[in-house]
């Protein structure tokens, strides 16, 4: 074999792939139908974008960039996450300075170099929403409302939200001290003990058993918040509350971001294993002046589409009556000689334009090569047109469950066919 595709990366193909759009299809829905437009960023970026609206001390900026000199010797970077190029695209254009909040979604390819596994890829999918403008507890509500109506829609069950506050400027450099202070009695490693300095909070989301045990009796964001951040999140929790969102406390939820603050939340699956958080986000009020724009309050998720297709995977959601084979074909036809291949050519369009779904053979086939390839598409009819059909202006329409077969005048086979199939 000549080329396979790089580490970490894999292909979708037909018929898995329609999973993927399914999936893009369902959580998006719920987002287009609460006012969020859609946006397209660039798939790269100027590095500094992710390097400061990121953040230095995170594994994506600091080990996980895809990241090179342009021939124009700029530095570009592969888009590791959608956040940062939205609030980028906002302050760009100005369209915080119109009606607020911005509203907006996204989806498209990631980039980041991880430890390739099952789950965890070097180039991976997600759909994403933000809205900026507004610093309302019922918006972190909406968003983590509408994502967890996009699993639902998809059918998904084992899908757990683990909640948390990080608190604001306000509260959380107390609560940085006190963690720090704590962390400074440990006997860590030197990564580990640098992370602790640079941005203590990271430590909790270290994922080493034995890290996490000497952890247990870490101080909580949950004791430290001021009268604000506790109100806030109260709000948030009463009002999913009253949504009938399910949700697991987690005070030790923390993201891999730097610029969240206050709402932090995230999406796990019971069936994934180790790489089982299929999405998540928070608040993000920092974000924009760190890169450079003025105050400007945000909240957003992104949901791994990968991730997500393998949940549904795990519960078994693509049953034999979901083929998800692409849109399945229900007319094939089989011409047989060039002057029924070209007509066919001519009735195939007929019939699409009518809205079926039709194929032929092509490559100038016998009646049996035709026929079997008929038989593999699945379709429920096969139109057959040979010389004597051409002569008579007609088509025989073969029924593919039945075996039965009629003659039918070319000028009416559209029409019957919507009969019989719809
Ligand atoms: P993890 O803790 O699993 O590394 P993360 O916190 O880095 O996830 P985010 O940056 O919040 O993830 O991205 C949101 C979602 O995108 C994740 O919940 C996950 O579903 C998906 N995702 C993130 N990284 C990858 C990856 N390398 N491969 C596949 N999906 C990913
Ligand atoms: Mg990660």
């Amino acid at each position: 074999m000549a080329f396979q595709s790089p580490k970490g990366t894999f292909d979708w193909l037909p018929p898995r792939s329609e999973r993927a759009l399914r999936v893009r299809e369902a959580v998006s829905a719920p987002a287009r139908r609460a006012g969020y437009g859609y946006i397209e960023t660039p798939t790269f970026e100027d590095t500094a974008l992710f390097a400061r609206g990121v953040g230095e001390s995170t594994d994506i900026v600091s080990k996980e960039m895809y990241t090179f000199d342009d021939k124009g010797g700029r530095s570009i970077t592969l888009r590791p996450e959608g956040t940062a190029p939205v609030v980028r695209a906002v302050l760009q254009h100005g369209l915080h300075n119109g009606r607020l909040p911005v509203k907006l979604w996204y989806s498209g390819n990631n980039f980041r170099y991880e430890r390739a596994q099952r789950g965890r890829y070097r180039h991976f999918s997600q759909v994403g929403i933000e809205a900026l403008g507004a610093d309302d507890p019922v918006l972190d509500a909406e968003v983590i409302l509408l994502a967890a109506e996009g699993y639902a829609a998809l059918g998904l069950t084992g899908v757990t939200l683990l909640l948390n506050t990080l608190g604001c400027k306000e509260c959380r450099p107390a609560y940085r001290a006190a963690l720090q202070g704590f962390l400074a009695g440990l006997d860590l490693d030197e990564p580990t003990r640098r992370r602790a300095e640079i941005n203590p909070l990271r430590v909790l989301d270290d994922r080493r058993p034995e890290l996490q045990a000497r952890l247990a009796a870490a101080p909580l964001v949950t004791d430290h918040l001021c009268e604000a951040c506790k109100a806030y999140h109260e709000e948030v929790r009463s009002l999913l509350s009253a949504m009938g969102v399910a949700y697991t406390d987690d005070p030790r939820l923390v993201r891999g971001l730097d610029y969240y603050m206050r709402t932090t939340f995230e999406f796990v699956h019971d069936g994934l294993g180790s790489q089982s958080a299929v999405g998540g986000g928070g608040r993000y009020d920092g974000l924009s002046e760190m890169i450079g724009g003025p105050p400007l309050p945000g909240v957003g998720w992104a949901i791994g589409v990968d991730r997500t297709v393998l949940a549904m995977e795990a519960e078994g959601l693509f049953g034999e009556e979901d083929p998800a084979g692409g849109v399945p074909v229900q007319v094939y036809g089989v011409p047989l000689g060039e002057e029924a291949r070209r007509r066919m050519f001519r009735l195939l369009a007929e019939i699409r334009a009518a809205g079926l779904v039709a194929d032929m053979a092509f490559g100038g086939k016998g009646l049996k090569g035709a026929m079997k390839g008929a038989d593999r598409s699945g379709a429920r009819f096969a139109l057959i047109l040979g010389e004597r059909d051409l002569a008579a202006q007609a088509v025989q329409v073969k029924d593919l469950t039945t075996a039965e077969q009629t003659e039918v005048p070319l000028a009416q086979v559209v029409h019957v066919l919507k009969g019989k199939i719809q």
